[in-house]
């Protein structure tokens, strides 16, 4: 597999403690992301790391999987990778770790990648295609139509919407949206829009006026428990 970096995080990659691989190569080209460097499908300082080697090196680590903790896949798009990523995902849960993965939700074969996925973490963007397609570069369909698959059957999922100031700050629009489908198994998160990553465009990034009061993210929060719909804050 071709992984960008990994580390240790506490609770924003899934829950307790948990080893994070970014896998290199993404099909979305979002004007805020915050991982730029993931982007492109090879990078000079990403490495190919056999299944074999990635399996053994969480195996190792696995004392520091406390509080809920376990191996976390992110990216980039880290499901792009999904011939390889499979296979170890099964290894690991028949192993007993606790496994999670982060998703842009585009791929078809998610589907099949999420019987071997404990907690699940799906980014969605824009309800709407069209500014969907100007903001990230590629279309919503596979991505509802994903989200729509597990939440219709009942499968817990955790939905990330980063609030971008002109971009998609609807938060009845997101709310109703949602609405339409079974949610009781469903988490949703409001991620307010930072730069982190801002240098990593190296002077190509594009966003200038992203920030979002504390008041916008009420107002999703709001718009979102009236109807029903579990909140969170990671
Ligand atoms: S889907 Fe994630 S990794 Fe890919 S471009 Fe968008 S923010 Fe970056």
């Amino acid at each position: 597999m071709k992984i960008l970096q990994k580390g240790f995080n506490y609770s924003q990659d899934g829950p307790g403690n948990r080893l994070v691989y970014h896998l290199q190569g993404c099909n979305f080209r979002c004007k805020w992301c915050s991982n730029a460097d993931s982007i492109p499908p090879s990078n000079p300082k990403s490495k190919d790391i056999t299944i074999d080697d990635i399996f053994n090196e969480i195996m190792r680590c696995r004392m520091m999987f406390f509080d809920g903790g376990g191996v976390t896949f992110t990216g980039g798009e880290a499901t792009l990778q999904h011939t390889e990523l499979m296979p170890l995902l099964k290894r690991l849960k028949d192993a007993g770790i606790n496994t999670c993965i982060e998703t842009n939700g585009s791929v078809p074969t998610l589907k099949e990648i999420a019987e071997f996925v404990d907690y699940l973490i799906i980014d969605f963007k824009h309800f709407d295609n069209e500014t969907h397609i100007f903001w990230t570069g590629h279309d919503n369909i596979q991505t509802k139509d994903n989200i729509g698959y597990f939440l219709n059957r009942g499968r817990f999922i955790h939905i990330r919407i980063p609030v971008i100031n002109k971009v998609n700050v609807f938060p009845e629009e997101f709310a109703e949206f949602f609405g339409g489908f079974n949610t009781r198994n469903a988490v949703f998160e409001f991620l307010p829009y930072h730069e982190f990553g801002k240098d990593k465009w190296q002077g190509k990034y594009e966003i200038t006026d992203g920030f979002v009061s504390p008041e916008i993210i009420e107002r999703f929060e709001k718009a979102f428990t009236q109807r029903g719909l579990k909140t969170i804050k990671t």
